[in-house]
């Protein structure tokens, strides 16, 4: 069984992503959150070019991704769980709260250290938080994080089904919280202690930097409750708050070729956590 997940890899993965996608989109036509204020053609078409062109240069820039290293890694004993003979189920459990706590960090680290804040803002600076939201992340990020997730499986030995499960779910779950999708908050209340919903990241791409600087989870909710950067509700309301940072917010910053200079252009800003020019509230 394992064998076969794994060597239909490639369409694993885009079957789920575009299943998703296309699921997430009719149910944002269905049964929106807030009211769109750009039309989804420019959105769409630049945010969709940046899966794109990050899909490419991750292929191009490392000769093994995270779960064929995991496969190589089982199969001459590399890592702790592999070291240890951790049983399968386990194994498994422990490699995907792993990789999720990882990311989590690295999440907080790109907001935390400017210069990686500005290839991070880049995500923060779409104007409107939708499915394609979640899709939206500087190459570099792309490149930075794949190098991360890289180092921890060689450390940790992961099985390689729990690597492609990890990657499948965290693509799921980040179209998922951003999607503009109306879930109502009793269910809501419920969900978000199972998963991150979109009410929950939303906060996360407010404008103000004390919103913008928690909810830092993108699968598990139970990072930010654990650490202390769990916050419920923008102040401002989920329908009227503003979306995006305080740069970058003119139509033509949502086109590709401005997304891929963004990290050059402008200062840092107040965003960075501890900045002392940041409105701190
Ligand atoms: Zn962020």
């Amino acid at each position: 069984m394992t064998e076969i997940v794994l060597a239909n890899e490639p369409l694993i993965r885009i079957a789920f992503f575009l299943a998703i996608l296309a699921a997430l989109a009719v149910w944002e036509v269905a049964a929106p959150r807030r009211r769109r204020e750009i039309p989804r053609l420019i959105r769409w078409t630049n945010n969709l070019g940046v899966v794109v062109v990050d899909t490419v240069l991750v292929r191009l820039a490392f000769p093994i991704l995270a779960v064929g290293l995991a496969l190589m890694a089982e199969a001459r004993g590399w890592g702790l769980l592999n070291v240890l003979g951790v049983p399968g189920w386990l194994g498994l459990i422990v490699s995907i709260l792993a990789l999720d706590l990882a990311i989590y960090l690295q999440h907080v680290m790109f907001h935390a250290v400017p210069a990686l804040w500005r290839l991070h803002r880049m995500h923060h600076a779409d104007l409107e938080f939708d499915v394609t939201t979640g899709l939206r992340f500087h190459p570099v990020e792309i490149l930075l994080s794949m190098g991360l997730k890289l180092g921890v499986v060689a450390a940790l030995g992961p099985p390689a089904i729990a690597v492609l499960i990890f990657e499948v779910l965290l693509n799921a779950t980040s179209m998922f919280n951003h999607s503009n999708v109306d879930i109502p908050h009793g269910i809501d209340k419920v969900l978000r202690w199972i998963v991150v919903t979109p009410d929950m990241h939303r906060v996360h791409h407010s404008i103000h930097p004390s919103e913008t600087n928690s909810n830092f989870g993108f699968n598990l909710p139970w990072w930010d409750r654990l650490l202390g950067t769990y916050r419920p509700q923008p102040r401002e309301g989920h329908e009227t708050m503003t979306i995006g940072i305080e740069q970058f917010r003119t139509r033509r910053d949502l086109w590709l070729d401005r997304m891929l200079i963004q990290p050059l252009r402008g200062p840092a800003s107040g965003y960075p956590i501890n900045r002392e020019n940041g409105d701190g509230t």
